[in-house]
């Protein structure tokens, strides 16, 4: 495995190179290399995927350039539910992968081609992510250019890095850590869910020079540092997957004296954007997506306008291909370039996904702040098809839609103790919750269709 690994972050850092060079091109060149690679994954899908087959019949033209607009979009929950018709090697099997990946714990590949990643993402519905090795070179890549732009250069003795995310051998930003602890960085995974003394004392022993989590965790962890719990002193810090507030990075600043980076990344496309050293928004990586802005129905909005979701197309996938899947997210394109000089565009105010933090009562009168991967132990429940937590005062509601045939018996009590233990482990006073199966849960039309997995009582 450790041959594998160099070899792939030879060729990973052999991508950085050439995406460097990208974002020195004209925008003009950075566009027509954009559109040439369009042309490529679109003909590819339209070929040898079932479901674009379908989609995509009498859109495609067999010479000259795709026009991506015109094809349809697909939102996350059909994107997910036809995993079969939509992947390119028709030997993949959804029922087979969910298999591997609940019995593979560390970096494994599937037929020795594949890394396989699960995610009951925000949707609620377990979702499967597929690449073959060129799309996790070019993944690896992104990394890499995000580790250049923030000034993580590889040095000796070995940077040390400090990863605290999602708990689980599969999720991506794990996977990617794993993969790269070989040669370029010396890597320690924590799990976001474990107790703070624990983490805390953990990142004491390691110091790391490198820190990147979800800003929530990050912020509780810069308040531990400024209560003098926790000592140390990363030259690099930074946030992805959440709203990171004006208040979480002033904590950041004040606890370390840096300014944190911020990443913007789906586990469908990997990274899409991530600021410079000039943190004036995330530039947009253009040579390796196509990111469209668009309102509640789909129509463009202009540079500087934040749109209802945005339409991910990915240039790299060519086995589980990924054209114009919305993602809602809200975002703006910045009209004006970075002063850094940089080609590609800056992306603003990635307001998406912070209404799926609950704020939840603590002992001493403060709030905690509860991550939606907290209430993994529903999401890990076989019986469990999908479901949903709202938020009523400090209350949790779960509803839980089961398979047809599941034995839910003793369920909803099992599963309403596992998440009140998780939640007291958090520092949660006392956790009310209570977990309800049901028929169906409503979907948002205006997310097209998306199911939040998280509901905020707004009143707080
Ligand atoms: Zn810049």
């Amino acid at each position: 495995m450790r041959r594998r690994k160099l070899v792939e972050i030879v060729a990973a850092k052999r991508i950085d190179s050439e995406l460097a060079r990208h974002e020195r091109w004209p925008r003009q060149q950075l566009l027509a290399y954009q559109r040439d690679r369009v042309d490529a994954i679109v003909r590819h899908a339209a070929a040898s995927s079932a479901f674009y087959a379908e989609r995509f019949r009498g859109l495609v033209p067999k010479e000259g350039h795709v026009d991506l607009q015109a094809l349809p979009a697909v939102d996350k929950q059909t994107f997910v539910e036809r995993f079969d018709d939509i992947v390119t090697d028709p030997s993949l099997r959804s029922d087979e992968l969910l298999a591997h990946v609940e019995a593979a714990d560390a970096d494994v590949l599937y037929r020795d081609r594949y890394r396989v990643i699960a995610t009951s993402g925000s949707s609620g519905r377990k979702a499967l992510f597929v690449y073959d090795r060129p799309a996790w070179a070019m993944l690896m890549g992104g990394f890499l250019r995000f580790n250049r732009l923030a000034g993580a250069k590889p040095s000796i003795p070995r940077r040390k890095l400090a990863y605290i995310g999602a708990s689980g051998g599969t999720h991506m930003s794990r996977r990617i850590s794993s993969s790269l602890d070989v040669g370029m960085h010396r890597i320690l995974n924590l799990s976001a869910t474990m107790p703070m003394p624990r983490i805390v004392d953990e990142l004491n022993r390691f110091q790391p020079d490198i820190m990147p989590g979800f800003p929530s965790l990050v912020a509780a962890l810069a308040e531990e540092q400024l209560a003098g719990r926790l000592r140390i002193s990363p030259g690099i810090v930074s946030t992805s997957s959440e709203l990171r507030t004006a208040e979480m990075t002033a904590t950041i600043k004040a606890a370390w004296g840096v300014d944190p980076f911020d990443l913007y990344g789906v586990t469908e496309s990997g990274m899409l954007a991530c600021e410079c050293d000039r943190h004036h928004g995330m530039h947009l990586f253009e040579d390796l997506a196509v990111v469209e802005v668009v309102d509640a129905d789909g129509r463009p909005v202009p540079d500087g306008d934040v749109g209802d979701q945005i339409l991910v197309t990915s240039l790299d996938n060519r086995t589980q291909p990924t054209i114009r899947l919305a993602v809602s997210d809200r975002v703006a394109i910045d009209p004006d370039p970075c002063p850094c000089g940089l080609s590609l565009p800056l992306l603003r105010s990635v307001e998406g996904r912070a209404d799926d933090i609950i704020q939840l009562p603590s002992g001493n009168g403060r709030l905690v702040a509860v991550h939606p991967m907290h209430f993994a132990p529903v999401a890990k429940a076989r019986e469990v098809r999908e479901f949903q937590v709202v938020q009523e005062g400090s209350a949790l509601n779960v509803r839980v839609v089961l398979h047809p045939d599941a034995d839910a018996r003793g369920l909803e009590r099992r599963l309403a103790g596992e998440l009140a233990a998780n939640l007291r482990e958090l520092g949660v006073a006392e956790p009310m919750i209570s977990v309800k199966p049901c028929e169906r849960l409503a979907r948002d039309a205006a997310t097209m269709g998306k199911l939040r997995l998280v509901v905020a009582d707004s009143r707080r």
